[in-house]
Protein backbone atom coordinates (compact mmCIF):
# COMPACT_ATOMS: atom_id res chain seq x y z
CA UNK A 1 0.00 0.00 0.00
CA UNK A 2 1.55 3.65 -1.16
CA UNK A 3 0.56 6.23 0.92
CA UNK A 4 -1.90 7.85 -0.92
CA UNK A 5 -1.35 11.46 0.70
CA UNK A 6 -0.08 14.75 -0.43
CA UNK A 7 3.34 15.32 0.86
CA UNK A 8 5.85 18.07 0.96
CA UNK A 9 7.22 17.41 -2.13
CA UNK A 10 3.92 18.16 -3.42
CA UNK A 11 3.69 21.34 -2.54
CA UNK A 12 6.26 24.80 -2.14
CA UNK A 13 6.03 26.91 0.90
CA UNK A 14 8.16 29.82 -0.20
CA UNK A 15 6.75 32.94 1.32
CA UNK A 16 4.48 31.20 3.02
CA UNK A 17 3.80 30.40 7.43
CA UNK A 18 3.17 26.67 7.54
CA UNK A 19 2.54 24.89 11.00
CA UNK A 20 4.51 21.71 11.36
CA UNK A 21 3.30 19.03 13.91
CA UNK A 22 6.34 17.02 14.90
CA UNK A 23 6.94 14.52 17.54
CA UNK A 24 9.14 15.49 19.77
CA UNK A 25 7.94 13.34 22.87
CA UNK A 26 11.72 12.84 23.69
CA UNK A 27 12.82 11.40 26.71
CA UNK A 28 14.53 13.50 29.35
CA UNK A 29 16.23 13.24 32.69
CA UNK A 30 16.74 16.45 34.83
CA UNK A 31 16.16 18.50 31.75
CA UNK A 32 18.59 16.65 29.47
CA UNK A 33 17.45 14.72 26.14
CA UNK A 34 18.10 11.32 26.47
CA UNK A 35 17.43 10.07 23.31
CA UNK A 36 16.93 12.02 20.50
CA UNK A 37 16.26 10.05 17.90
CA UNK A 38 12.64 11.60 17.14
CA UNK A 39 14.22 15.33 17.08
CA UNK A 40 16.86 13.86 14.35
CA UNK A 41 13.99 11.77 12.40
CA UNK A 42 12.07 15.33 12.13
CA UNK A 43 15.28 16.84 10.28
CA UNK A 44 14.75 16.50 6.98
CA UNK A 45 10.89 17.84 6.48
CA UNK A 46 11.97 20.86 8.39
CA UNK A 47 15.31 21.41 6.21
CA UNK A 48 13.40 20.72 3.22
CA UNK A 49 10.47 23.54 4.31
CA UNK A 50 13.87 25.70 5.37
CA UNK A 51 15.03 25.55 1.98
CA UNK A 52 11.60 26.50 0.32
CA UNK A 53 11.75 29.71 2.26
CA UNK A 54 8.98 28.72 4.35
CA UNK A 55 8.49 30.66 8.12
CA UNK A 56 8.57 27.70 9.79
CA UNK A 57 5.95 27.36 13.17
CA UNK A 58 6.69 23.67 15.07
CA UNK A 59 4.41 22.48 17.31
CA UNK A 60 4.55 19.22 19.45
CA UNK A 61 3.49 17.55 22.88
CA UNK A 62 5.65 16.26 25.57
CA UNK A 63 4.92 13.93 27.85
CA UNK A 64 1.55 14.02 29.70
CA UNK A 65 1.01 17.46 31.42
CA UNK A 66 -2.72 16.93 31.42
CA UNK A 67 -3.74 20.24 30.45
CA UNK A 68 -1.26 22.88 32.33
CA UNK A 69 2.10 24.15 32.59
CA UNK A 70 4.62 21.53 33.70
CA UNK A 71 7.91 23.27 33.71
CA UNK A 72 9.58 20.24 33.74
CA UNK A 73 7.74 18.77 30.17
CA UNK A 74 8.46 22.56 28.92
CA UNK A 75 9.76 22.02 24.97
CA UNK A 76 12.86 24.62 25.68
CA UNK A 77 15.39 21.85 25.81
CA UNK A 78 14.20 20.65 22.54
CA UNK A 79 14.88 24.01 20.93
CA UNK A 80 18.47 24.57 22.17
CA UNK A 81 18.94 20.99 21.15
CA UNK A 82 17.18 21.34 17.52
CA UNK A 83 18.64 24.57 16.63
CA UNK A 84 22.29 22.99 17.51
CA UNK A 85 21.56 19.70 14.58
CA UNK A 86 20.20 22.24 12.04
CA UNK A 87 22.76 24.64 12.33
CA UNK A 88 20.09 27.15 12.48
CA UNK A 89 18.69 29.39 15.59
CA UNK A 90 14.97 27.23 16.34
CA UNK A 91 13.57 30.44 18.32
CA UNK A 92 11.53 29.07 21.63
CA UNK A 93 8.20 31.26 21.85
CA UNK A 94 6.88 30.09 25.20
CA UNK A 95 3.20 30.48 25.90
CA UNK A 96 1.46 28.72 29.04
CA UNK A 97 -1.82 28.76 26.87
CA UNK A 98 0.70 28.15 23.62
CA UNK A 99 -0.90 30.63 21.28
CA UNK A 100 -1.48 34.12 22.69
CA UNK A 101 -0.96 37.44 21.10
CA UNK A 102 2.58 37.40 21.94
CA UNK A 103 2.81 33.70 20.15
CA UNK A 104 0.98 35.77 16.79
CA UNK A 105 3.37 38.75 17.36
CA UNK A 106 6.43 36.32 17.05
CA UNK A 107 4.76 34.90 13.79
CA UNK A 108 4.20 38.15 12.19
CA UNK A 109 7.13 39.45 12.53
CA UNK A 110 8.97 36.14 11.05
CA UNK A 111 10.99 36.18 8.08
CA UNK A 112 11.43 33.24 5.27
CA UNK A 113 13.61 30.54 6.61
CA UNK A 114 13.16 31.35 9.89
CA UNK A 115 12.20 28.66 12.41
CA UNK A 116 9.84 28.94 15.70
CA UNK A 117 8.97 26.55 17.88
CA UNK A 118 5.43 26.47 20.07
CA UNK A 119 5.35 24.84 23.78
CA UNK A 120 4.37 21.66 24.52
CA UNK A 121 0.61 21.75 23.11
CA UNK A 122 -0.70 19.24 25.83
CA UNK A 123 -0.60 22.04 28.42
CA UNK A 124 -4.25 23.21 26.77
CA UNK A 125 -6.29 20.91 27.86
CA UNK A 126 -8.49 20.74 24.90
CA UNK A 127 -5.28 19.12 22.90
CA UNK A 128 -6.63 15.45 23.42
CA UNK A 129 -10.26 16.15 23.31
CA UNK A 130 -10.06 17.74 19.72
CA UNK A 131 -11.60 21.20 21.06
CA UNK A 132 -12.47 23.58 18.39
CA UNK A 133 -10.77 26.79 20.08
CA UNK A 134 -7.09 24.96 20.19
CA UNK A 135 -7.46 23.98 16.67
CA UNK A 136 -8.35 27.23 15.46
CA UNK A 137 -6.01 29.06 17.15
CA UNK A 138 -3.52 26.63 16.14
CA UNK A 139 -4.73 26.86 12.67
CA UNK A 140 -4.97 31.05 12.80
CA UNK A 141 -0.97 30.91 12.74
CA UNK A 142 -0.59 29.31 9.05
CA UNK A 143 -1.52 29.16 5.86
CA UNK A 144 -0.01 25.56 5.18
CA UNK A 145 -0.20 22.69 7.82
CA UNK A 146 2.33 19.46 7.82
CA UNK A 147 1.67 16.64 10.14
CA UNK A 148 5.06 14.67 10.52
CA UNK A 149 4.19 13.31 14.08
CA UNK A 150 3.56 9.47 13.12
CA UNK A 151 4.16 8.60 16.70
CA UNK A 152 0.67 10.16 17.73
CA UNK A 153 -1.12 9.48 14.49
CA UNK A 154 -3.05 7.16 15.81
CA UNK A 155 -4.80 9.90 18.24
CA UNK A 156 -7.31 12.47 16.82
CA UNK A 157 -6.02 15.33 18.70
CA UNK A 158 -6.28 19.29 17.80
CA UNK A 159 -2.66 19.57 16.64
CA UNK A 160 -2.60 16.80 14.05
CA UNK A 161 -6.48 16.13 13.09
CA UNK A 162 -8.50 19.20 14.22
CA UNK A 163 -6.26 21.97 12.89
CA UNK A 164 -7.10 20.53 9.19
CA UNK A 165 -10.33 21.74 9.51
CA UNK A 166 -9.38 25.17 9.49
CA UNK A 167 -6.28 24.92 6.83
CA UNK A 168 -6.88 24.17 3.11
CA UNK A 169 -3.76 22.82 2.60
CA UNK A 170 -2.67 19.70 4.67
CA UNK A 171 0.23 17.06 3.80
CA UNK A 172 2.21 15.01 5.55
CA UNK A 173 5.90 15.09 6.01
CA UNK A 174 8.68 12.44 5.07
CA UNK A 175 8.90 10.77 8.26
CA UNK A 176 5.31 9.85 8.21
CA UNK A 177 5.47 8.94 4.27
CA UNK A 178 8.35 6.58 5.71
CA UNK A 179 6.88 5.23 8.22
CA UNK A 180 3.72 4.37 6.49
CA UNK A 181 6.07 3.44 3.33
CA UNK A 182 7.89 0.70 5.50
CA UNK A 183 4.64 -0.34 7.59
CA UNK A 184 2.26 -0.49 4.68
CA UNK A 185 4.50 -2.34 2.56
CA UNK A 186 5.29 -5.17 4.84
CA UNK A 187 1.70 -5.65 6.13
CA UNK A 188 0.02 -5.04 2.43
CA UNK A 189 2.85 -6.27 -0.05
CA UNK A 190 5.97 -8.38 2.20
CA UNK A 191 8.72 -10.17 0.27
CA UNK A 192 8.00 -13.65 1.61
CA UNK A 193 8.59 -15.27 4.20
CA UNK A 194 7.02 -12.47 6.32
CA UNK A 195 7.77 -13.28 10.42
CA UNK A 196 5.75 -11.49 12.34
CA UNK A 197 7.27 -11.49 16.31
CA UNK A 198 5.34 -10.19 18.73
CA UNK A 199 6.47 -9.80 22.78
CA UNK A 200 5.57 -7.49 25.69
CA UNK A 201 3.34 -7.71 28.71
CA UNK A 202 -0.16 -8.44 27.71
CA UNK A 203 -1.98 -11.00 25.42
CA UNK A 204 -5.42 -7.99 25.68
CA UNK A 205 -2.98 -5.22 23.99
CA UNK A 206 -2.23 -6.75 21.55
CA UNK A 207 -5.70 -8.92 20.59
CA UNK A 208 -5.86 -7.10 17.05
CA UNK A 209 -2.46 -6.99 16.04
CA UNK A 210 -2.28 -11.02 16.22
CA UNK A 211 -5.29 -11.68 14.50
CA UNK A 212 -4.33 -9.47 11.44
CA UNK A 213 -0.65 -10.09 11.11
CA UNK A 214 -1.87 -13.84 11.21
CA UNK A 215 -3.49 -13.52 8.06
CA UNK A 216 -1.00 -11.37 6.28
CA UNK A 217 2.42 -12.91 7.51
CA UNK A 218 3.40 -16.41 7.26
CA UNK A 219 5.17 -17.16 10.17
CA UNK A 220 4.32 -15.82 14.20
CA UNK A 221 6.44 -15.63 16.45
CA UNK A 222 4.95 -15.15 20.22
CA UNK A 223 7.21 -14.16 23.09
CA UNK A 224 7.41 -12.24 26.43
CA UNK A 225 4.90 -12.07 29.07
CA UNK A 226 1.74 -12.61 26.31
CA UNK A 227 3.17 -16.04 25.66
CA UNK A 228 2.55 -17.73 29.09
CA UNK A 229 -1.48 -17.25 28.22
CA UNK A 230 -1.31 -19.22 25.13
CA UNK A 231 0.85 -21.80 26.69
CA UNK A 232 -1.41 -21.99 29.70
CA UNK A 233 -4.31 -22.50 26.46
CA UNK A 234 -2.32 -25.71 25.52
CA UNK A 235 -2.71 -26.97 28.84
CA UNK A 236 0.31 -26.67 29.97
CA UNK A 237 1.58 -25.47 33.82
CA UNK A 238 2.39 -21.83 33.69
CA UNK A 239 2.95 -21.54 37.41
CA UNK A 240 2.61 -17.85 38.20
CA UNK A 241 3.30 -16.42 35.08
CA UNK A 242 1.88 -13.61 33.70
CA UNK A 243 -1.73 -15.30 32.43
CA UNK A 244 -4.88 -13.47 31.34
CA UNK A 245 -7.40 -16.23 32.42
CA UNK A 246 -9.96 -13.92 30.07
CA UNK A 247 -8.19 -14.91 27.25
CA UNK A 248 -7.79 -18.20 27.41
CA UNK A 249 -10.04 -19.47 24.45
CA UNK A 250 -8.99 -16.07 22.15
CA UNK A 251 -5.47 -17.63 22.61
CA UNK A 252 -7.35 -20.79 21.57
CA UNK A 253 -8.98 -18.85 18.46
CA UNK A 254 -5.84 -17.85 17.71
CA UNK A 255 -4.22 -21.24 17.70
CA UNK A 256 -6.70 -22.85 15.40
CA UNK A 257 -6.51 -19.98 13.28
CA UNK A 258 -3.04 -20.34 12.37
CA UNK A 259 -3.84 -24.40 11.68
CA UNK A 260 -6.62 -23.14 9.33
CA UNK A 261 -4.30 -20.62 7.66
CA UNK A 262 -1.55 -22.79 7.19
CA UNK A 263 0.44 -20.23 8.94
CA UNK A 264 3.16 -21.12 11.45
CA UNK A 265 2.49 -20.53 14.70
CA UNK A 266 5.79 -20.52 17.13
CA UNK A 267 5.72 -20.39 20.89
CA UNK A 268 8.54 -20.95 23.30
CA UNK A 269 10.10 -24.61 24.11
CA UNK A 270 11.79 -23.00 27.00
CA UNK A 271 11.84 -20.67 29.32
CA UNK A 272 13.55 -19.01 31.75
CA UNK A 273 11.53 -19.28 35.28
CA UNK A 274 12.19 -17.83 38.94
CA UNK A 275 10.44 -17.88 42.70
CA UNK A 276 9.27 -14.49 42.32
CA UNK A 277 9.34 -11.29 39.78
CA UNK A 278 12.22 -9.11 40.43
CA UNK A 279 11.71 -6.00 43.08
CA UNK A 280 13.10 -3.73 41.76
CA UNK A 281 13.37 -4.72 38.18
CA UNK A 282 16.97 -4.81 37.98
CA UNK A 283 17.48 -6.75 41.17
CA UNK A 284 19.77 -9.56 41.02
CA UNK A 285 17.69 -12.85 40.12
CA UNK A 286 18.62 -16.36 40.22
CA UNK A 287 17.11 -17.76 37.15
CA UNK A 288 16.68 -21.86 36.04
CA UNK A 289 15.69 -22.99 32.69
CA UNK A 290 12.83 -25.80 31.63
CA UNK A 291 11.00 -27.03 29.20
CA UNK A 292 7.60 -25.07 28.49
CA UNK A 293 5.62 -28.24 29.29
CA UNK A 294 7.66 -28.79 32.66
CA UNK A 295 7.18 -25.51 34.49
CA UNK A 296 6.91 -26.09 38.12
CA UNK A 297 3.66 -24.63 39.95
CA UNK A 298 5.77 -22.45 42.30
CA UNK A 299 7.58 -20.28 39.56
CA UNK A 300 7.04 -17.72 37.03
CA UNK A 301 7.96 -17.63 33.62
CA UNK A 302 10.56 -14.14 32.61
CA UNK A 303 11.89 -14.81 29.54
CA UNK A 304 12.37 -16.85 26.71
CA UNK A 305 14.88 -20.04 27.39
CA UNK A 306 18.18 -20.35 24.68
CA UNK A 307 16.23 -23.24 23.14
CA UNK A 308 13.47 -20.33 21.89
CA UNK A 309 16.11 -18.00 21.79
CA UNK A 310 17.47 -20.44 18.60
CA UNK A 311 14.48 -21.23 17.64
CA UNK A 312 13.52 -17.93 17.20
CA UNK A 313 16.80 -16.70 15.63
CA UNK A 314 16.46 -19.63 12.90
CA UNK A 315 13.10 -18.46 11.82
CA UNK A 316 13.65 -14.67 11.51
CA UNK A 317 17.00 -15.76 9.43
CA UNK A 318 14.92 -17.60 7.04
CA UNK A 319 12.62 -14.75 6.23
CA UNK A 320 12.72 -11.70 3.52
CA UNK A 321 10.43 -9.64 6.08
CA UNK A 322 10.75 -9.49 9.90
CA UNK A 323 8.31 -6.77 11.75
CA UNK A 324 8.92 -7.04 15.50
CA UNK A 325 6.94 -5.26 18.51
CA UNK A 326 7.53 -6.03 22.19
CA UNK A 327 10.45 -7.79 24.16
CA UNK A 328 10.71 -11.31 24.67
CA UNK A 329 11.04 -11.17 28.43
CA UNK A 330 11.92 -8.92 31.56
CA UNK A 331 14.44 -7.04 29.32
CA UNK A 332 15.19 -4.48 32.23
CA UNK A 333 16.83 -7.01 34.14
CA UNK A 334 20.29 -7.78 32.42
CA UNK A 335 19.95 -11.90 33.54
CA UNK A 336 16.32 -11.50 31.77
CA UNK A 337 16.81 -9.77 28.37
CA UNK A 338 18.71 -12.65 27.20
CA UNK A 339 16.10 -13.71 24.63
CA UNK A 340 14.92 -10.33 23.76
CA UNK A 341 18.75 -9.72 22.72
CA UNK A 342 18.95 -12.98 20.85
CA UNK A 343 16.18 -12.11 18.37
CA UNK A 344 17.90 -8.08 18.21
CA UNK A 345 21.22 -9.89 16.98
CA UNK A 346 19.29 -12.59 14.63
CA UNK A 347 17.89 -9.13 13.30
CA UNK A 348 20.50 -7.34 12.58
CA UNK A 349 22.48 -10.50 11.06
CA UNK A 350 20.04 -11.22 8.10
CA UNK A 351 19.47 -9.54 4.71
CA UNK A 352 15.80 -9.29 5.34
CA UNK A 353 13.83 -6.18 5.59
CA UNK A 354 13.61 -5.52 9.18
CA UNK A 355 10.97 -2.99 10.77
CA UNK A 356 10.92 -2.46 14.45
CA UNK A 357 7.83 -1.45 15.94
CA UNK A 358 8.62 1.60 18.23
CA UNK A 359 8.47 1.59 22.33
CA UNK A 360 10.59 -1.03 23.90
CA UNK A 361 11.83 -3.23 20.96
CA UNK A 362 13.11 -0.01 19.65
CA UNK A 363 14.81 1.18 22.81
CA UNK A 364 16.34 -2.40 22.63
CA UNK A 365 17.39 -2.13 19.69
CA UNK A 366 19.56 1.14 19.96
CA UNK A 367 20.67 0.85 23.44
CA UNK A 368 22.31 -2.83 22.53
CA UNK A 369 23.76 -0.39 19.67
CA UNK A 370 21.52 -2.50 16.39
CA UNK A 371 19.90 0.49 15.31
CA UNK A 372 21.87 1.11 12.17
CA UNK A 373 21.64 -2.68 11.46
CA UNK A 374 17.47 -2.45 10.79
CA UNK A 375 16.08 -1.61 8.11
CA UNK A 376 13.56 0.51 9.51
CA UNK A 377 12.82 1.69 13.39
CA UNK A 378 9.66 2.94 14.19
CA UNK A 379 9.10 6.33 15.81
CA UNK A 380 5.61 5.46 16.68
CA UNK A 381 5.43 2.28 19.58
CA UNK A 382 0.74 2.58 19.88
CA UNK A 383 0.87 4.45 16.19
CA UNK A 384 2.67 1.65 14.62
CA UNK A 385 0.81 -1.18 16.87
CA UNK A 386 -2.67 0.54 15.77
CA UNK A 387 -1.36 0.14 12.03
CA UNK A 388 -0.46 -3.31 12.55
CA UNK A 389 -4.05 -3.83 13.74
CA UNK A 390 -4.75 -2.72 10.62
CA UNK A 391 -6.46 0.48 11.27
CA UNK A 392 -6.22 4.06 9.31
CA UNK A 393 -4.33 6.71 11.42
CA UNK A 394 -6.28 9.51 12.24
CA UNK A 395 -3.54 12.04 12.00
CA UNK A 396 -3.03 10.49 8.40
CA UNK A 397 -6.55 10.40 6.99
CA UNK A 398 -6.83 14.10 7.78
CA UNK A 399 -4.51 15.30 5.28
CA UNK A 400 -5.03 16.01 1.84
CA UNK A 401 -5.52 13.05 -0.77
CA UNK A 402 -3.41 13.34 -3.76
P1 LIG B 1 4.66 -3.89 26.26
O1 LIG B 1 4.54 -2.54 26.90
O2 LIG B 1 3.37 -4.61 26.08
O3 LIG B 1 5.52 -3.88 25.01
O4 LIG B 1 5.42 -4.79 27.31
C1 LIG B 1 6.72 -4.53 27.72
C2 LIG B 1 6.89 -5.02 29.11
O5 LIG B 1 6.60 -6.41 29.16
C3 LIG B 1 8.29 -4.85 29.62
O6 LIG B 1 8.27 -3.92 30.67
C4 LIG B 1 8.66 -6.25 30.12
O7 LIG B 1 9.30 -6.24 31.37
C5 LIG B 1 7.32 -6.94 30.23
N1 LIG B 1 7.45 -8.39 30.12
C6 LIG B 1 8.06 -9.08 29.15
N2 LIG B 1 8.05 -10.39 29.41
C7 LIG B 1 7.42 -10.56 30.59
C8 LIG B 1 7.10 -11.70 31.40
N3 LIG B 1 7.45 -12.92 31.03
N4 LIG B 1 6.44 -11.47 32.56
C9 LIG B 1 6.09 -10.22 32.91
N5 LIG B 1 6.35 -9.11 32.20
C10 LIG B 1 7.03 -9.27 31.05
Amino acid sequence: MGLNKKSVDDINVSGKKVLVRCDFNVPLKEGKITDENRLVAALPTIKKLVADGGKIILCSHLGKPKGEPKPELSLAPVAVRLSELLGQEVKFVASPVVVDDSVKAAVDAMKDGEIILLENTRYRAEETKNGEAFSKDLASLAEVFVNDAFGTAHRAHCSNVGVTEYIDTCVVGYLMQKEIDFLGKAVETPVRPFVAILGGAKVADKLNVISNLLEKCDTLIIGGGMAYTFLKAKGYEVGASLVDDTKIDYCKEMIAKAESLGKQLLLPVDTAIAKAFPNPIDAEIDVDYVDCDAMPADSLGLDIGPKTSALYADAAKTAKTVVWNGPMGVFENPVLAKGTIAVAKALAETDATTIIGGGDSAAAVNQLGFGDKMSHISTGGGASLEFLEGKALPGVVAANDK
